[in-house]
């Protein structure tokens, strides 16, 4: 059995992005230990700290549907009202091509239901895209699972760079920012490098399974003795805001300067460091191979969610922690240009990355 660092007893996986984040009443033996009293949430690890601290906003699903019911009663009213005196009707701006298609994916995965049905839906799309894919299945810590690998293209011989992010989900919510999110920024980032690869990278991608019982699917990759790519990047929680948060161990790596560059460029915002939740790129760093993780949120939820990751209470409980790993996890939370913004920023860092040739930086 591998036990885990952060978990050395080995009593239950150490809980990942977002498995901190613990909503009360949703919490479920598999993915918390500790259930908080209605109107808390639990902060920092479960199983390491286990105080719950209050919400702001408690999670209160009666009250809030009651809200919004009088809400929409209130709406009704006034569209009826507007409409009686001025029959113009508005329809809500049709979203970009990538915005869409990013949003189709996510419906899709969400839609899948469990896992399986998940990576299912994912199969799917790399089937409709051309995509030639293969399953991983693996067995770890008693669990088994299934990633999904793919080899989008690009020079024969050159080194590999693997995109990735986990499409598990937890029991509660329907996994769309916590990772159906992520997960559709790789298929899509797929799609791109797949009709002009990079000049200098072959590209691979995969999706991971079981990262939610504690980075199990990445985890079996590389003990199964796969190819170590130059580079893994992975993508978690990416469904709204304003800044990339990006994880790099090396504030000058070159793809760090790239996405920098790329994101002034685009007027995102862009927040990089070493701190940052637990995801799947710890799986590959502690195993020496070098990787970097990129989350979207708006910026001035990244303070709250760190503090909270090491067990203190913020001011403001940060949106995307009452969300994750809660029923409000659907696709209501997110916003899918804001997304496309980021796939955008995303896609030209690695490209100048890899014209630049692409180092690692810290490893090199
Ligand atoms: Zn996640």
């Amino acid at each position: 059995m591998v036990v885990d660092d952060e978990n050395p007893d080995g009593h239950s996986p150490a809980l990942r992005w977002p498995l901190r984040s613990c909503p009360c009443g949703t919490a479920s033996p598999s993915t918390c230990e500790a259930t908080c009293p209605p109107g808390h949430m639990q902060a920092g690890p479960c199983g390491k700290y286990s105080g719950c601290i209050t919400l702001r906003h408690p999670i209160d699903h009666a009250r809030r549907m009651r809200h919004l019911n009088a809400f929409t009663a209130t709406a009704v009213l006034v569209l009826l009202t507007a409409c009686a005196s001025r029959p113009v009707s508005h329809p809500a701006p049709a979203l970009s091509p990538a915005a869409s298609g990013w949003q189709a994916a996510v419906t899709a995965i969400a839609a899948g239901g469990d896992n399986g049905g998940r990576g299912q839906a994912i199969v799917q799309r790399l089937d409709t895209l051309g995509i030639d894919w293969r399953r991983q299945d693996f067995e770890i810590d008693g669990f088994r699972g299934a990633n999904l690998l793919a080899d989008i293209g690009g020079p024969a011989d050159a080194p590999v760079l693997l995109l990735g992010a986990h499409f598990d989900k937890v029991d509660a919510g329907d996994g769309v920012t916590d990772n159906a999110s992520g997960s559709a920024v790789v298929l899509a980032l797929a799609e791109r490098f797949r009709q002009q690869p990079l000049v200098r990278h072959q590209v691979a991608i995969a999706f991971w399974d079981l990262e939610e019982r504690g980075l199990l699917g990445s985890r079996a990759h590389i003990a199964q003795g796969s190819e170590q790519p130059v580079l893994y990047v992975n993508f978690d929680v990416f469904g709204w805001g304003d800044t990339l948060w990006m994880m790099t161990p090396d504030p000058d790596s070159p793809l760090t300067v790239s996405t920098r560059t790329a994101a002034n460029a685009a007027g995102l915002g862009l927040t990089t460091g070493g701190q940052y939740p637990p995801t799947d790129h710890e799986a590959f760093l502690k195993a020496g191979w070098p990787a970097n993780s990129y989350s979207l949120v708006d910026a001035d939820e990244i303070a709250g969610i760190l503090a909270m990751y090491k067990g203190d209470t913020p001011g403001q409980v940060p949106k995307v922690m009452e969300v994750i790993h809660s029923d409000g996890d659907t696709l209501a939370a997110v916003d899918p240009e804001a997304v496309a913004r980021g796939i955008d920023v995303v896609e030209v860092a690695l490209r100048n990355w890899d014209a630049e040739g692409g180092t690692t930086g810290a490893n090199d």
